[in-house]
């Protein structure tokens, strides 16, 4: 390793994928430098609702610094997190193992034993996560049961296994040691889940299982130098083989401030799955990276999401209560259905919502949808009315996540658009994403009809047709060569050395389920065949600085 290096390994981006990389390499004993374009948020910085749009919603150009953003492609709407601990501040803390069928299919198929390797990585993440079954079914989760039953599914309702602390009896925790229950006192200190429905909206409790938590703060406590506020713009291999043989120089923009540069032996790619095709497209087409494979932006997944839901006006249960995704259930054709919620108060998501038209018709949904609502405004003005209306959204909702398996990848080009003609930005190509998936919109009609209510779904599904996916994963797949993939089986990227991409972007198959605790266990094990420094370094002593 080359001494003059600001770092020994420089992550861009704090999200699973990231933080797992950033822990375990600095119990190795090498330094790690970690820049995050998002904020560090504290439990006093979280929104108090969805309505704190400037705490909220991360628009830099309307000077929005939150944590939650959307970005709408021709094909789907991308929910995901920018902050220090990535997608873990706003994420819904379900964290479930995929079925053991997803390693036999995509590009990753074959590479490596899977089968053998991954359940320890999957332990090994869990425990961290402080993974345990959600032990506080709300109203939204027992009238999903109730429904089930009714739908003849009953059997198949489960509580969701969540990254929460609910106290002393949860899996992997120990006796509180200085407030932290799962780290022996080396973690910070926590507090039971008060069941505030908040999680999507930053958990201001100490209960949620961020990254900050666990993977991340216990990096910061080996050394490992985080750096908020600091978007990355340019990696570019030093040297004349200009194959990162010779070491890396990283460009980053902080904040209002001037452009530092900084140097590393090696650099990891953890910008979630669009971060890392944006900077790795970017680079390749300014000529910094011209060696990455073609296959970069091919087969991006999303769990074929729909959300919808149904609104209950002036019932007596408040379906905010609970955790953000408490309970699920699986309908007879395999589609997963999720019982989500936001925070009383937290109604702005009922602006993305409108009324469910209920047809299996595509295009022609739209009018039909235009029809029902003339109809329904001149016939029931009253009910329309309080199916409509933004107050108290969160609370008289059953909001329904709805996944299934069905692959149906898409690709990333890298390329200027009609309306942005200045510079290339990611866009997607392929055959359309279903926008809603029958078998849960006929579960949520008919659940509506029978308890008098109203099925609501999302406006991007009924007037764009698209649907929206808070699980864009892929675009970087691991395979045996540059012709399937962008990386190895060790995530090692192919065409340089010293480069890897460890995040969504790796996710090689549709999962099925939500995909985080595969991206922290496959982190574990791709830094698992990382051997440990030879010289242990001591890092407090010496973090990067930039040149
Ligand atoms: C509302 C919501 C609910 C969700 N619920 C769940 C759930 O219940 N369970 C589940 O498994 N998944 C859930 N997800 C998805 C989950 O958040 C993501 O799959 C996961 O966070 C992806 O991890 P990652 O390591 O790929 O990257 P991320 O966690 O997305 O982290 C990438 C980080 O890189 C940063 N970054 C990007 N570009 C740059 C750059 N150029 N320079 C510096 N930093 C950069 C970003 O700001 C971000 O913080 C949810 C997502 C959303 C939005
Ligand atoms: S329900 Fe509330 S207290 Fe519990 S983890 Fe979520 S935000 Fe935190």
């Amino acid at each position: 390793m080359h001494p003059s290096f600001d770092t020994d390994y420089f992550i861009v981006g704090s999200g699973f994928g990231g933080s797992v990389s950033a822990l375990r390499l600095a119990e190795k004993g090498y330094r790690v430098t970690v820049a995050e374009q998002g904020r560090r948020f504290n439990p006093a910085d979280m929104p108090a609702s969805t309505w704190d749009v400037r705490r909220f919603l991360w628009l830099p150009a309307l000077a929005c610094r939150g944590f939650f953003a959307l970005r709408l492609f021709k094909h789907m709407l991308v929910l995901h997190g920018n902050a220090v601990g990535g997608g873990s501040i706003t994420y819904a803390n379900t964290l479930l193992v995929p079925n053991a069928s997803v390693w036999q299919h995509g590009t990753w198929a074959g590479l490596r034993p899977w089968g053998n390797i991954m359940p320890a990585h999957y332990q090994r993440a869990e425990a961290m996560l402080g993974v345990t079954t959600n032990p506080i079914l709300a109203d939204a989760d027992h009238t999903l049961q109730r429904l089930a039953t009714a739908a003849g599914v009953g059997n198949s309702f489960y509580s969701t296994r969540v990254g929460v602390y609910f106290g002393a009896n949860d899996e992997h925790t120990h006796p509180p040691h200085n407030g932290d229950p799962y780290f022996n006192g080396s973690g910070p200190p926590r507090q039971p889940c008060t069941a505030c429905g908040g999680c999507m909206v930053g958990c201001r409790y100490r209960a949620k299982n961020t990254l900050d938590y666990n993977y991340l703060y216990l990096a910061e406590r080996q050394g490992a130098q985080v750096l908020a506020q600091s978007r990355v713009t340019r990696i570019a291999p030093l040297g004349a083989a200009q194959d990162g043989s010779s070491g890396w120089r990283i460009t980053v923009k902080p904040f209002r401030q001037p452009e530092q540069h900084y140097t590393a032996a090696h650099v990891i790619v953890s910008a979630g799955s669009l971060g890392t095709q944006k900077l790795l497209f970017a680079m390749k087409q300014q000529g910094y990276l011209p060696r990455l494979s073609a296959a970069l932006g091919r087969n991006v997944f999303t769990n074929a999401e729909s959300l919808i839901g149904i609104r209950f006006p002036g019932c007596s249960e408040d379906f905010s209560r609970g955790i953000a995704i408490g309970s699920g259930i699986h309908l007879a054709d395999g589609t997963h259905i999720e019982a989500t919620r936001f925070p009383a108060g937290s109604d702005i998501a009922s602006l993305l919502g409108t009324l469910m038209n209920h047809s299996r018709h595509g295009r022609l949904r739209l009018h039909q949808w235009l029809a029902a609502f003339i109809h329904g405004w001149l016939t029931r003005p009253r009910r329309m009315w309080q199916a409509l209306r933004p107050k108290n959204m969160a609370r008289e909702s059953l909001i329904l996540l709805c996944m299934q398996t069905a692959p149906q990848p898409l690709n990333m080009v890298w390329r200027r658009r009609w309306y942005w003609p200045f510079a290339p930005m990611l866009a997607t190509e392929g055959a359309a994403i279903p926008a809603y998936i029958p078998a849960a919109s006929d579960f949520a009609f008919q659940a509506a009809q029978a308890q008098q209510g109203s099925a609501f779904t999302c406006v991007a599904d009924v007037f764009l047709n698209i649907p929206a996916t808070a699980h864009c994963m892929g675009g970087a797949a691991l395979a045996a060569t540059p012709e399937y993939g962008v990386c190895d089986a060790q995530h090692r990227v192919f065409g340089y050395q010293n480069l890897y991409i460890i995040d969504g972007a790796n996710i090689s198959a549709n999962l099925g389920v939500n995909p985080s605790l595969t991206i922290a266990a496959l982190a574990e094990a791709a830094i698992s065949a990382i051997p440990a420094k030879e010289s242990r370094h001591d890092p407090a002593q010496s973090p990067a600085s930039p040149v």
